[in-house]
Formats: structure tokens, C-alpha cells, sequence
């Protein structure tokens, strides 16, 4: 399972790519093309249909769509953690076949451990994927300091030592974001992450996560339903359409970086969110409905 493309350190992807990585081109870093996936075999209903999108080194993409286009089918294509029946999915250049290490994810729930503190939380990738498997015996002090580093970087120093549930939602989800990255994956996959979360915590969030990607370069897809969400962080947004699932079409975000919480407030972030909006109300339109003719 584990691959050479595992070890590439991170730096080496954010000196190429960034978090900058808008108006790069071809190849991306992840390419799906072509993909159709029904769940239940080919004579099954069809989760995504000729579904083609590609995501370059460095970008923050968001994919937006109505319940059931298959934004997480879509996740869980471009992990690894399904097979497609028809197109081709490849991540940094190599076609994907199998779960993949290079990935960090995380979804609405942060599901830490109870029984576990969050420093212990936040290293458990750590025992599971190679090379830190074999190496964090040997070099714990390094990795516990690489876990504390994580944590001040999204505001929790001083809680490692604290059981998730002495933590608040949005402490959990910080500390769910770092046991994401510990690894120090080439590719984030956020599924709804901050859907569960109030209005403020998300958007203290949403700084959490800008911050992060602004610093490690690493590749972003999020999905979510929060268009406010996707316009803010995404360099670029997908739209997807549902029954088939395919990606309707794609907008960039060409506001300027580092984006303020100040700037969800102006006339020209709430004129994409609206067109966003407006596509995916069309989407919906166009959408047949189960049993229909
Ligand atoms: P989204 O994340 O956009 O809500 P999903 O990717 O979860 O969409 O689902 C896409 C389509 O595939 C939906 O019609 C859903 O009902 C169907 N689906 C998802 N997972 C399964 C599964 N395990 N078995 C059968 N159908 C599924």
C-alpha cells in the first residue's frame, strides 16, 4: 500500500505548487477522468457518470452540489477508498488503485478518541502510516513536538494533554484538522467539516484551515454545502449536478489572498456566491426526480 510518492516531504510540494497554486497547468494533481461509479455494480444506480474534473498542485477547490450528486462518492474515488467501474483517477501522477497514505482527511464528526489525550489523538496516523509507523519509536520526542507545533498553529497549545471531551466542538475540530495533517499529506480531503459547528466557530474555522493551507501548501478538496464557505476558501469551485453526478461546471475565485473574514462582507464576494447560488438552483431544476418519466 505505501508508495514512494509517500515520502516526498511536503516542502518539496509546496515549493512547486503553494497555496498560490491558481493558473498552473496540466497535469493536475489529482485528475479524474471520465469516471463513472454505480454502487451495487454496473447494473446499479449511477453514484457519478463520466464524472472529469482535475485539481492542481497547491489549489484549495471546494465541490458544491444538490444532496446525492456524489461529492462523497467523489471523496472516496479519489482516495482510493473506491474503485470506479469506467475512467481513470490519478493522484500526483500515479493512478489510483488502492486506499492511498498521501491523504488526510476529515469529515463533519472529528471522532476522537474518548479514551485517548488529544496529543495522543493527533499522533495516531502516525502509528498507522509508513514511515512514521517504523520510525516513531525511535524519534517520539520529534514527532510529540511536531504534534504541539500542530496544535499552536490552530490555537490549541496547551491542550494536548486534555481528553476531547474537556474540548469544545470547534476544539475538536482543530484537533481533528491536526490529526489530519500530522502526516504531512500531499492531498486534504474535507468533507463537510465544519457542518455541525455555529456560525462563529466556523468562521474562526474557516481561518484555522486558510492559515494552515497558506503555510503548507498542500492540495485541498472540500465538500461542502456552504456556498459562503467554498467562495471564501476555494481557488476555484466545482458545481456538481446530481443523477448523473458530474461536475456541471467550475468557477475561479480570483479574489485576492490572504482573504480577511472582512471580505464575506463586500459586494464582490457575495456576487460569486450568489452566481453559485443561482447555477446550483438551476442544477436542482434540472435534476430528475426519482420515478419521474
Ligand atoms: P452527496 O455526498 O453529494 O450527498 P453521495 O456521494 O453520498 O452524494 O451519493 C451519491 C448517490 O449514490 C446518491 O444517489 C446516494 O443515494 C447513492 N449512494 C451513496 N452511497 C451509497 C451506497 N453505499 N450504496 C448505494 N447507494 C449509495
Amino acid at each position: 500500500m505505501y508508495t514512494e510518492q509517500d515520502t516526498r516531504p511536503l516542502q518539496s510540494l509546496g515549493e512547486s505548487g503553494g497555496a498560490s497554486g491558481s493558473g498552473r497547468s496540466a497535469p493536475g494533481f489529482v485528475d479524474v477522468s471520465g469516471v463513472t461509479l454505480s454502487y451495487g455494480g454496473p447494473g446499479g444506480l449511477k453514484a457519478v457518470d463520466d464524472l472529469t474534473l482535475s485539481v492542481r498542485e497547491g489549489e484549495f477547490a471546494a465541490v458544491v452540489g444538490p444532496s446525492g450528486c456524489g461529492k462523497s462518492t467523489l471523496m472516496k474515488l479519489a482516495t482510493g477508498l473506491v474503485i470506479p467501474q469506467k475512467g481513470n483517477i490519478a493522484v500526483d501522477g500515479k493512478r489510483v488503485t488502492q486506499p492511498l497514505s498521501i491523504v488526510g482527511m476529515a469529515f463533519q464528526n472529528p471522532s476522537l478518541l474518548p479514551w485517548r489525550t488529544t496529543l495522543d489523538n493527533i499522533m495516531l496516523p502516525l502509528e498507522i502510516v509508513s514511515p512514521h509507523r517504523e520510525r516513531l519509536k525511535a524519534h517520539k520526542a520529534e514527532y510529540v513536538a511536531r504534534a504541539e507545533a500542530m496544535l499552536s498553529l490552530v490555537g490549541l497549545k496547551g491542550f494536548g494533554s486534555k481528553f476531547p471531551w474537556q474540548l469544545s466542538g470547534g476544539m475538536q475540530q482543530r484537533a481533528n484538522l491536526c490529526r489530519a495533517l500530522i502526516h504531512e499529506p500531499g492531498l486534504l480531503m474535507l468533507d463537510e467539516p465544519f457542518g455541525a459547528l455555529d456560525a462563529f466557530t466556523r468562521e474562526e474555522l474557516w481561518g484555522v484551515i486558510r492559515d494552515l493551507h497558506q503555510a503548507k501548501g498542500f492540495t485541498v478538496i472540500l465538500v461542502t454545502h456552504d456556498l459562503r464557505e467554498a467562495v471564501y476558501l476555494a481557488d476555484r469551485v466545482f458545481v456538481m449536478s446530481a443523477r448523473p453526478g458530474r461536475v456541471l461546471l467550475e468557477r475561479e475565485v480570483d479574489l485576492e489572498r490572504p482573504r480577511p473574514i472582512e471580505l464575506t462582507y463586500t459586494a464582490e464576494f457575495n456576487a460569486i456566491v450568489h452566481e453559485l447560488r443561482e447555477m446550483i438552483a438551476q442544477a436542482r431544476a434540472d435534476t430528475p426526480r426519482i420515478g419521474a418519466a
